[in-house]
């Protein structure tokens, strides 16, 4: 449907000739229409049924969905105010929202609690999804970290044999001036155990800065 639209922020009238006696109707245009009723409608011969104010559809948004096999981008959740001041349904002669959900697929006539009632049922849809995002990037990371583990734990082991480098004599004069202090203890071999494993502890994880 391609229709020559313009702006207006006014109502106004204007005069159809029905399509069948060929009587003169008024209406009066719904505020914020945009459709060109100067040049559609105006002492045009029409199905009272067909006229029709809306506004401009919101900006569209695409994403490609596929439909038969492949995607094709489609606007989706476009929303309209629309007014069918003859329609045969009293809630059309009201402004109410046609939602698009995606292309060609629309949800009509949704006055302010069903719009209200859909938006419910959407922003359920938005935090399912982003606990559904949350799930995947966890995922990813276990999934991709899986092949990265083996050269994780193979630098972990490589690390003791840094520090056995040219660093293994700090560490040792470090070990013998703290154990000489702690020698005079009253139990000077628990002491040490102790000691030797802060240090084996300190040296493995100070390897790495020292290397960089
Ligand atoms: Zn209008």
């Amino acid at each position: 449907m391609s229709i020559e639209t313009t702006a207006t922020a006014r109502p106004r009238q204007w005069m159809f000739l029905d399509k069948e006696s060929g009587d003169p109707f008024t209406f009066t245009c719904m505020p914020g229409c945009v459709i060109r009723h100067d040049i559609l409608d105006e002492c045009q011969k029409r199905a009272p049924a067909e006229i029709l104010c809306w506004t401009s559809p919101d900006r569209p948004a695409y994403l490609p969905v596929e439909c038969a096999s492949t995607p094709e981008d489609v606007h989706v959740l476009a929303a309209q105010i629309q007014v069918r001041p003859f329609a045969t349904s009293m809630a059309a002669r009201l402004p109410h929202v046609t939602l698009e959900i995606v292309e060609d697929h629309t949800i009509s006539g949704l006055d302010p609690d069903s719009l209200a009632a859909v938006i419910g049922v959407l922003a359920e849809r938005l935090e399912a999804l982003r606990g559904t995002h949350a799930d995947l990037v966890r995922l990813r990371a276990e999934y991709l970290g899986r092949p990265a583990a083996p050269e994780q734990a193979a630098t972990a082991v490589q690390q003791p044999a840094v520090a056995d480098g040219p660093d293994a004599s700090t560490v040792n004069r470090a070990w013998d001036a703290i154990e000489d202090v702690f020698k005079a203890s009253a139990n000077p071999e628990m002491t040490r155990n102790a000691l030797r494993e802060f240090v084996d502890l300190t040296a493995a994880k100070a390897a790495p800065e020292v290397t960089a």
